[in-house]
């Protein structure tokens, strides 16, 4: 069956026929995000190691997608369609799709649910989520949450399970008949063997693959903005997100003074210590495959003749701590320039014209985030065109919100998370033709 799980009334449920109550208890849901916001960010700096800041930031962005989605649920608008044959009447419905096998990663906890949760409740779906096996805990908390909200059990469903069990578990979201759609977020390896899996029973999917931001200083640009933008985007959560920066490309004319703000800036605001501590704000790296990435990054960039201008090495703080980190005369035969680092590394590439930083930018296989900092506005436009990625940040360095489309082209992904477009990713479209009137 489609929907194995009655997606429309019934049994008193979520999914009851009543809209206002589906989105009342996402609203509930919400609320009580809020009200725990400190618990569920400690949960958060516990497991994943960033600073309690951004993981209160987190939870109040994490939120935000269930409040968004408890208003969209009351938006699904079908059609009426003006039929071509006299004796037809044409509607057009919007179903939820039916179960979602949803996969997420350790770099936001919590926020990589809610937003696809968020959107599967809306439209009425149901939910099996494999939280990452460093970052268990935060799914299994907003569990709780969902259960005071009144979301009925076996609505919102998390499954947890070890490194050993990941593959064997994730097949069986994958494959199994009975679940309609994979939503996942996570590196792009990981998910082209999902994508593999969901072949043999074509379900519906959404990918949030890997990035490779571009992030380009022309020398029209404002140079304490741009150093500002810089620092946000590349060094949050210690670099691993997948919308940080990976490679700088600074034209030649501003390149000095950027590096060089950039440089003192770095030394100046980002400090490496316990999330807990209040004036962290570089916590570990995941763990030490993440560490060993980057150093093999740094090691490469060095023995093709980048300079290392910060950072370089591991913390003195030990264990997953690295120091956030600077290069210049990068050139994109490294391999930080073709491959994403996932950590505090910033490598800069000097450009001479627009054609060739915008090419540059585009050589990747990825395109999730692009940010670029002018002030001629026929640049802004054209380069905001020409870049082939899902999210453009004109002189700005983080741009994800809840009411905003979330998502990539080429291997960064399939579909869109948040915003008016999210919630279609749960929904199908149904035809109905009403004839011999
Ligand atoms: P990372 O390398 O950053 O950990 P992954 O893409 O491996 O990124 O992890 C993202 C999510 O995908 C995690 O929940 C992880 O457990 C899950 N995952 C990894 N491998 C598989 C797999 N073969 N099948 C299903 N899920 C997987």
């Amino acid at each position: 069956p489609r929907f194995p799980v009655p997606a429309c009334g019934g049994h008193g449920s979520l999914v009851s026929p009543l809209l206002q109550e589906r989105s009342a208890r996402l609203r509930r849901w919400y609320e009580l995000m809020m009200e725990n916001k400190e618990e569920l960010a400690r949960i958060i700096t516990a497991e994943n190691g960033k600073p309690l800041k951004e993981a209160q930031g987190e939870i109040t962005y994490s939120a935000s997608f269930l409040e968004w989605f408890a208003e969209e649920a009351r938006r699904i608008y079908g059609d009426v369609i003006p039929a071509s044959a006299k004796d037809r009447r044409v509607l057009v419905l919007k179903q939820p799709v039916g179960v979602a096998a949803i996969i997420t990663p350790w770099n936001f906890p919590s926020a990589m649910i809610t937003r696809k949760v968020g959107a599967a409740l809306a439209a009425g779906c149901t939910v099996v989520v494999k939280p990452a096996e460093d970052t268990p805990l935060s799914a299994l908390a907003l569990g709780e949450l969902a259960n005071q909200a009144g979301i009925p059990a076996g609505v919102y469903n998390v499954v947890p399970c070890s490194r050993q069990q990941t593959a064997a578990v994730g097949e069986v979201l994958c494959t199994d008949p009975l679940v309609s759609k994979i939503s996942f977020t996570g590196s792009t390896a990981t998910g082209k063997i999902l994508l593999k899996h969901a072949a043999g029973t074509v379900k519906r999917v959404s990918m949030e693959l890997g990035g490779h931001a571009p992030f380009i200083v022309f020398d029209s640009a404002n140079v304490d903005q741009a150093v500002a933008g810089a620092l946000a985007s590349k060094y949050r959560n210690s670099g691993q997100t997948c919308v940080c920066t990976n490679r700088f490309l600074v034209q030649k004319g501003i390149h000095d003074e950027f590096v060089e703000k950039f440089a003192k800036a770095i030394d100046k605001e980002l400090h490496v210590g316990n999330g807990f501590d209040a004036k962290t704000t570089q916590g570990p790296l995941i763990n030490e495959k993440a560490v060993e990435k980057v150093e093999k990054h740094i090691k490469d960039a060095v023995s093709q003749g980048a300079s290392v201008v910060t950072g370089g090495k591991r913390h003195s703080l030990g264990k997953n701590f690295f120091e956030p980190t600077l290069l210049t005369n990068v050139t994109t035969k490294m391999l930080c320039t073709q491959e994403e680092t996932f950590g505090p590394l910033a490598p800069v590439i000097r450009f001479e014209t627009e054609a060739e930083a915008v090419a540059i930018a585009n050589a990747a296989n990825v395109g999730l985030a692009g940010y670029f900092y002018s002030q001629d506005p026929a640049q802004i436009w054209r380069v905001a065109e020409q870049l082939e990625v899902g999210m453009v940040g004109v002189n700005e360095g983080i741009i994800s919100s809840a009411e905003c489309p979330f998502g990539g082209v080429k291997e960064s992904g399939l579909g869109r998370e948040g915003s008016k477009y999210g919630i279609d990713e749960y929904l199908e479209i149904k035809y109905v033709c009403f004839g011999g009137l």
